[in-house]
């Protein structure tokens, strides 16, 4: 029953908040329903959840298209290609994952077209290794610098997917290095970069720890995906 698996998600969200002094309500959940059909995603919402995170644009504007009447909040959270952008103004409450200054200037001009502001987080690549998508580190600041500039989008926060590893304890300096590069970016008047979007079903004890205020889960609440 997802409505159980929502119930044992929260209580390990709030555990793992008060074992470092943080508000829980700070910390939301982002049910992540790539090759979820909408039947799964409905027991979601009945069960009182509201937010969904999808990685490809197609099944994303399939999904949000049938379950239009049923007041959800849609995130993206995959690599957006360029010639997929004008599906997201209008339907996505936050993208998660923008990657370049192209990217961030083809939304942003998208978005003024059809006169809607698009809230973004960056993604940030803080391992440095190179088979995964988002920016180095040191590309954070000219990058920031620039799309706070642009009408259309909303730069709130950060992002990262460290590289896998089964144990938890692993992704713990990447995330904190994440939060740090946000206290040093986000910290002048102004300027505040509220969100942090980090954690997944094996690791979000530890992104709660330090500092996620979205974890991304899904294998935890909708089982395993095919491969
Ligand atoms: C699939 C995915 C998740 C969820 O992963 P689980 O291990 O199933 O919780 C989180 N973030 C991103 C970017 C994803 O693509």
């Amino acid at each position: 029953m997802i409505s159980e698996k929502l119930q044992a998600l929260h209580r390990r969200i709030n555990d793992a908040a008060a074992r470092t002094g943080r508000d829980p309500k700070e910390v939301r959940l982002l049910a992540v329903s790539k090759t979820v059909g909408p039947e799964a995603v409905l027991e979601a919402a009945r069960a009182g959840h509201r937010a969904f995170g999808e990685n490809k644009v197609q099944e994303a504007v399939e999904k949000i298209e049938a379950l239009r009447t049923h007041g959800l909040e849609w995130h993206f959270i995959g690599h957006l290609q360029k010639n997929k952008v004008k599906y997201i103004p209008g339907r996505f409450a936050l993208v998660h994952s923008i990657d370049s200054l192209d990217l961030a200037e083809r939304l942003a001009r998208t978005c003024r077209e059809q006169g809607v502001v698009t809230p973004v987080l960056i993604q940030v690549n803080v391992s440095g290794e190179d088979s995964k998508f988002g920016i180095p580190p040191g590309d954070l600041e000219p990058l920031l610098d620039r799309a706070r500039a642009l009408d259309g989008i909303d730069p709130v926060g950060l992002m990262t997917l460290p590289p896998f590893d089964p144990d938890p304890e692993k992704a713990r300096p990447h995330f904190a290095r994440l939060r740090e590069l946000r206290d040093r970016l986000g910290g002048q008047p102004g300027l505040s970069l509220p969100h942090l979007s980090m954690g997944m079903s094996h690791d979000f004890e530890v992104a709660v720890e330090e500092g996620a205020t979205w974890i991304r889960v899904g294998t935890l609440l909708f089982g395993p995906r095919p491969d």
